[in-house]
This record gives C-alpha cells, sequence and structure tokens, in this order.
C-alpha cells in the first residue's frame, strides 16, 4: 500500500493559498472550435539532404499542415466563405465542383461541419485511395474518364457542370476558371511565405495544375518585390508551358501522363501568366522517385507533385538558377498517404517501369 506522509504545517499552509488562488482564477480549456481554425499557417522547414550539392537555400513550404492534408483547404475555405458573405450560398445547399481529389478532399470536410452537400466530379486516373477518402468525408462522387477532350460530355468539367444545372441551390466552384483560387493564396500562402522568411526569399518553385497556388503566391510576392523570381511545374503532357512561351493553345503537346494535380488539357483562367517568369517540364518517372527520396531523407512523408516540385529546382538549379544567396521556398503541395498504392508501392513503380528491383539501392533493401 503506497501512504502519503501528512504535510507539515508550512506545506499546508501554502497549499490552502495556493488551492484559493486555483479557485480564485477563471479556468479555460484551449481548444479550437472546429478544424477549419487550422487551414492555413504551415511551416516551412528547411530542406537539408535532397538540396546537398545545390548551391543557395531550400525551403519547404509543407502544406500537407492542413487539416485536410493539402492546400486546397484554403481555396476551398475562402470561396466558401466568399459566397457565404454574398449570400449566394444558403443553408442545406449543395457545393459541386471538379477535382483531382485534393480539392474535392477539402470541400466535403468543410460541407461537414457548415451542413452543406457535397458532390463531386473525379477523373478516373485519381488513385482509388482519394476516390476511398472522398466518400469516406461524406461526399457523392462520379468518376469520369481522364482521356476524353474537357468539352466531352463525359468529362468531369461537363459532368459537373450538368449536376449543378440540375440541383436546386447547388454552387459550382469551378475552381479553373474562379478568381478567388487566386486571391485565397495571394491573401494565405503569399503572405505567409513573405512573413516567414522575413522578405529574404529570392525564388518560388510552384506546381501549376489550376495556377492558383502560384498566382497568388506570385502575385503578393512581386508586390512585395518585384525581383523575386517566380517559377513554376509543369507535366509532360501538359499544355501550360508553351501557353506561357507562345500564348497559344497547342494540341499537339497533350498526352497522357500519370501525375496527378500538375500540369492542364485547356488554358485555366485562374492562372496568371504574366506573374509567371518561367515553367520546366517534369516527368513522371523522375517525379516519383523524387517523392520517394523526400520521404527517406527529409522525413517529410509528401505526395507526388512534392517530388515534382523538388525534382523542377534540380533542373533549375542545373540552368544556373540559384547561387549562394538564393533562398527558395518550394510548395509541397499535399501529403504522401494519398500515393500509397501508385507511388508508395513498389509493385505500382514496378510496373511503370519507374524502379528497377534489381538494382535498387543495397542501403534500401529490408531483412527480416
Ligand atoms: N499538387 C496537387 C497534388 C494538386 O492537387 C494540385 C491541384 N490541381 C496542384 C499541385 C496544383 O495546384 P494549383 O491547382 O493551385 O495550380
Amino acid at each position: 500500500m503506497i501512504c502519503q506522509s501528512v504535510p507539515k504545517f508550512r506545506d499546508r499552509l501554502t497549499d490552502t493559498i495556493f488551492k484559493d488562488m486555483i479557485l480564485n482564477m477563471k479556468k479555460e480549456i484551449t481548444a479550437y472550435n472546429s478544424v477549419l481554425e487550422l487551414v492555413g499557417n504551415t511551416p516551412i522547414i528547411k530542406l537539408n539532404k535532397v538540396s546537398e550539392g545545390l548551391k543557395g537555400n531550400f525551403y519547404a513550404k509543407v502544406e500537407a499542415f492542413n487539416p485536410g492534408h493539402s492546400a486546397k483547404d484554403r481555396i476551398a475555405l475562402h470561396i466558401i466563405n466568399s459566397a457565404e458573405e454574398k449570400g449566394i450560398l444558403k443553408p442545406g445547399a449543395t457545393i459541386v465542383e471538379t477535382t483531382s481529389g485534393n480539392t474535392g478532399f477539402s470541400l466535403a470536410m468543410i460541407s461537414i461541419i457548415k451542413g452543406y452537400k457535397c458532390i463531386l466530379a473525379v477523373s478516373d486516373k485519381s488513385s482509388q485511395d482519394k476516390i476511398d477518402m472522398l466518400k469516406s468525408m461524406g461526399a457523392k462522387v462520379y468518376v469520369c474518364p481522364a482521356s476524353v477532350a474537357a468539352d466531352d460530355p463525359r468529362s468531369y468539367y461537363e459532368v459537373a457542370k450538368r449536376v449543378h444545372e440540375e440541383t436546386p441551390n447547388s454552387i459550382y466552384i469551378n475552381q479553373y476558371f474562379n478568381e478567388l483560387n487566386i486571391d485565397a493564396h495571394y491573401c494565405s500562402t503569399g503572405k505567409e511565405i513573405w512573413e516567414q522568411t522575413d522578405g529574404l526569399v529570392t525564388h518560388v518553385v510552384v506546381c501549376s495544375g489550376t495556377g492558383g497556388t502560384i498566382s497568388g503566391i506570385g502575385r503578393y510576392l512581386k508586390e512585395q518585390n518585384p525581383t523575386i523570381k517566380v517559377l513554376g511545374v509543369d507535366a509532360f503532357g501538359s499544355v501550360l508551358k508553351k501557353y506561357h512561351e507562345t500564348k497559344e493553345f497547342d494540341e499537339k503537346e497533350i498526352f497522357p501522363y500519370k501525375i496527378e494535380g500538375l500540369g492542364k488539357n485547356l488554358i485555366p483562367t485562374a492562372t496568371d501568366f504574366d506573374i509567371i517568369d518561367q515553367y520546366v517540364k517534369v516527368t513522371d518517372k523522375e517525379s516519383a522517385i523524387m517523392a520517394r527520396e523526400i520521404s527517406r531523407t527529409e522525413g517529410l512523408f509528401v505526395g507526388y507533385t512534392s517530388g515534382a516540385a523538388f525534382q523542377a529546382v534540380k533542373q533549375y538549379a542545373e540552368q544556373g538558377e540559384f547561387d549562394e544567396n538564393s533562398n527558395v521556398v518550394v510548395i509541397f503541395p499535399d501529403h504522401g498517404s494519398r500515393y500509397m498504392s501508385k507511388i508508395y508501392s513498389d509493385e505500382w513503380m514496378q510496373e511503370q517501369g519507374f524502379l528497377d528491383i534489381e538494382n535498387i539501392d543495397e542501403s534500401l533493401k529490408i531483412e527480416i
């Protein structure tokens, strides 16, 4: 039996004074009212290993720290809040969107908290993990073919439009053609990077899909310091880089590729091409291998486009874009858990010809 010794008189006296103090103090539980209060203010983290051998300092802004595990929480919340303020969103409304997964997850999460219904049209290129996650968050999901033209009635753009037209009291988020997509990143991500780096940022490297992230960040940063370089990342199989250089939509650029959320087969108005200094294109293979390397060496479990973004950093470095004084912020858009059946599956990597298991680095083999 454990006995407590009887406190001495002085101890009892301090005890009583202390108890009185506590009773007189107003106690409060420190808690967030909902996950929505945790959107934004993501950290920037120095990249120590993957940047070895490159001139400059490299920092990742890790968007997986958002409650919905991606940068898309920012635009989803901003667009829904704006619609509520304008009186467009009424109680019990339905939120409709085309999404490669991340925006859908953010919309579904916000719909739960705010009491809306959520219907999503998703490309069949999206990983099964992403589709299952959307359903787990209560969204209704239509899976549409990625291989058809944007104006084909089966495309996820057309399906979302139709659902919106046929559903009373619904709004269509339309992230590819919504200026609020840029605003969301202008007001939050861009401002955060400026403040977190104390204005010392010299370059940002950002993946371009809808273009909201790169345009919002670029616009804010260039207003503070016009010499900051805004460097884009595009995919082979996408039209964005060519359009940026020629202002022409070249259909010949389009072919299927694996990276989800990067590049596009149309020109989104949510991209402000004038803000972007340059694009590089990255391959499916190098981006996948890079994402795995970031996870293993930095302890940051990142998604496919984070690999694409750092692969682009390497290519920009090879072009001589950075020097010893460069402070480069690279956006890591989402979390690795969304790609377990793809880039983090050795089988999938082998099927794509991305991983040669015979010649795999000995240090990576697991002994049982
Ligand atoms: N990475 C991922 C995983 C995405 O889902 C997206 C969005 N399509 C992007 C990058 C690109 O961001 P943005 O749409 O703002 O250009």
